[in-house]
């Protein structure tokens, strides 16, 4: 076969909860809570269904659904989106992000990222002909070099993807790192596509940075979130996307042959759910805890704990316990632990390997007591 992505193989949270699956390890890679949503989200999804609600939604998402984000956005972060023609409700955040590319990214075209960067933002570019341009972030504070930021720029750059809070840092940007953005994007024909599926789990009272707080680089921001994340529903796969009127014509272009639309009754019931706003105002405080919580109970291990400042992701060294490549240890940590991690070496295209993995805490109490408990022994 002469392959589009002969680099690709099967993405690592696949790789890693089927192994945890394989050795009935407590699975701490891919990240998805183990706990269940809201019962009301679910008694809203059978009304709808019942009410007859099963046909095709309108290609940008039921108008209640997209009244709904646009109330959200603006109460959050002070910009007003049209629901008619500046938001439109996608199946999941990777969708979105893979349509934003397509849409917008011509062959040749430079794409600016910063690694550790999520694994699914490097193929959708390469599949549109376009040029991976990356940029480092170092352990342990995995900051962005403005400067280095502003040499990688070039007339050929179409697009800088940034996500904040990080998957899988959990580093959250400052107001000024959204400066730099919008001043060294000013003037130019730059779109900036900001991944901001966590922009809910963001700790210690700091705030979400979005790109919709600042008018002027909204006007360039195609922003993208996801119920799963938000909402614990991973697996409903519904996410959404603002941007001004004219990028979203071209995102909408492409998303009506993509997937045309997505679930009619989950999206109804996802517009009933988002109108009590204390759903997503109370997820920081509740993950918090949780964070909290996991790296208590991490404190007796050898693992050394890098800072989580947001998502519902910690990282951690291991150099203390041994100095294995950061895949073959996760390998053994699943196996003979009976915890399953992810090696942040899967987010580098060279696989630089700092030793570091990723844990998930969105998880029970009792399950990550569990995970500690077998965690303190290695
Ligand atoms: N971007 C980031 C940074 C993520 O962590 C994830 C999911 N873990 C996604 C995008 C994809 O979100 P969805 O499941 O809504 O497609
Ligand atoms: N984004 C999730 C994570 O980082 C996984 C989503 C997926 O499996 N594609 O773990």
């Amino acid at each position: 076969i002469d392959s589009r992505l002969p680099q690709v193989g099967t993405t690592i949270f696949t790789v890693m909860s089927r192994l945890a699956q394989e050795c009935g390890a407590i699975n701490l890679s891919q990240g998805f809570p183990d706990f269940n949503a809201d019962d009301m989200l679910f008694e809203r999804v059978a009304y709808w269904m019942r009410a007859g609600f099963n046909q095709y939604a309108p290609l940008a998402g039921v108008p209640p659904l997209r009244e709904a984000i646009a109330h959200k956005v603006a109460a959050l972060y002070g910009t007003t989106y049209d629901a008619e023609t500046e938001i439109t409700v996608t199946a999941g955040a990777t969708q979105a992000l893979f349509t934003a590319v397509a849409a917008l990214v011509h062959p040749g075209d430079e794409v600016i990222v910063f690694e550790p960067v999520y694994d699914s933002y490097a193929p959708a570019i390469e599949l549109q002909g376009g040029r991976v341009v990356r940029l480092q972030l170092a352990a342990p504070d995995y900051r962005p070099d403005w400067d280095a930021v502003a040499a990688a720029i070039t007339p050929r750059t179409r697009m800088i993807m940034i996500n904040s809070p990080h998957n899988p840092t959990a580093t959250v940007w400052s107001a000024d790192d959204l400066a730099w953005l919008a001043a060294l994007t000013r003037g130019t024909g730059i779109v900036v596509v900001s991944d901001e599926v966590y922009e809910h789990i963001v700790f210690d009272g700091t705030r979400h940075e979005s790109c919709a707080r600042d008018a002027e680089l909204a006007a360039r921001s195609v922003i993208v979130s996801s119920f799963g994340k938000t909402y614990h529903i991973t697996g409903w796969k519904v996410g959404y996307v603002v941007a001004p009127r004219e990028l979203m014509a071209e995102f909408r272009k492409v998303h009506q042959f993509n997937v045309f639309t997505v679930n009619t009754p989950v999206q109804l019931a996802l517009a009933d759910y988002m109108a009590d706003a204390s759903r997503h105002e109370g997820l920081a405080a509740f993950y918090q805890a949780k964070r909290d919580f996991f790296r208590a109970a991490l404190g007796g291990s050898r693992f050394e704990l890098l800072p989580s400042a947001g998502t519902y992701f910690q990282l951690v060294r291991y150099r203390a316990i041994c100095d294995e490549p950061d895949t073959a240890f996760v390998e053994r940590l699943t196996r003979d632990t009976g915890v399953a991690a992810i090696p942040v070496s899967a987010f580098f295209a060279d696989g630089r390997d700092e030793r570091v993995i990723r844990f998930c805490f969105a998880k029970n109490e009792a399950t990550l007591a569990a995970a500690c408990e077998r965690l303190c022994r290695v």
